[in-house]
């Protein structure tokens, strides 16, 4: 079984459908991309997921348990994270002091009588930190750093809660090329070695072909196609909404 399924997923917005009749899945270690120009209803798709919007039909299982209906916070318990833009608020705070932020605030959704200071998980902090390559940065404020370092902290923050599902909207917007390519490779590479399963929108091709495992594409609220990079470059309504051939 996918750890995610989705099926027959509709959202309308007066009478805008943003998600028309929507049905995918992702299984474990998979890493797939939700392509599809502005408007296409990426967005809305990705908010259904993480419980922020409710579908009008439609059904969202994750590990064969539905949920539609529950709320943001619960669906986050159970393991669907997300990446976040870091507040303005932290970013006086030192790297790897985001980070063990990020790790207290997952155990006090754990148990509500244990509560260690933040200093408590520095080393779980900098073994993440690692893990996205930002450890020689750890004691830097998340203020200075370059933009694309910041998207790796925000990585780190994500994994804190130690997700099944990672869903990620638009990480590389803003980046320049070498940056989203690394970005993607660290993405890629926490996929496989966590077993994890990312789900993650993007609207330019180039850099989800090298690293999606597997990719479908939205137009106007509707799939339109799926498959591997192959199949996708050579679908005739994929290249009648992208290259308008
Ligand atoms: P994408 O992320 O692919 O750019 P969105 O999911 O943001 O697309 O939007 C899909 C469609 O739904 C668009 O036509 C958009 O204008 C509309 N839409 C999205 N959110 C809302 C909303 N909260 N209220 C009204 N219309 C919305
Ligand atoms: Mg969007």
């Amino acid at each position: 079984m996918s750890l995610l399924q989705v099926k027959n997923l509709t959202k309308s917005f007066g009478g805008v459908k943003a998600a028309d009749n929507v049905s995918f899945d992702l299984p474990r270690g998979q890493l797939l991309a939700l392509l599809g120009p502005n408007g296409a209803g990426k967005s809305t798709c990705f908010n259904m997921v993480n419980g922020q919007l409710k579908p009008n039909s439609g059904s969202i299982l994750l590990d064969g348990q539905e949920l539609i209906g529950m709320k943001p916070r619960n669906i986050w318990r159970l393991g669907v994270g997300r990446t976040f833009q870091i507040a303005a608020t932290f970013s006086s705070m030192t790297v790897v002091e985001n980070v063990q932020m990020a790790l207290m605030s997952f155990e006090r959704k754990l148990s509500h009588l244990w509560r260690p200071a933040a200093s408590f998980y520095r080393d779980e902090a900098m073994a993440l930190l690692a893990q996205v390559d930002m450890a020689s940065q750890a004691e830097r404020s998340c203020g200075v750093l370059a933009y694309g370092d910041v998207k790796r902290v925000e990585l780190a923050i994500a994994l804190a809660n130690q997700p099944k599902l990672l869903l990620m909207d638009e990480p590389t917007a803003g980046m320049a090329p070498n940056e989203r390519n690394a970005l993607m490779a660290l993405t890629k590479k926490l996929v496989v070695e966590r077993n994890l399963s990312v789900l993650f929108t993007e609207h330019s091709m180039d850099v989800v072909f090298a690293y999606a495992d597997r990719m479908i594409v939205l137009a106007r609220g509707q799939l339109i196609a799926e498959g591997d990079g192959e199949t996708i470059r050579n679908h005739p309504k994929v290249r009648e909404v992208y290259f308008g051939t």
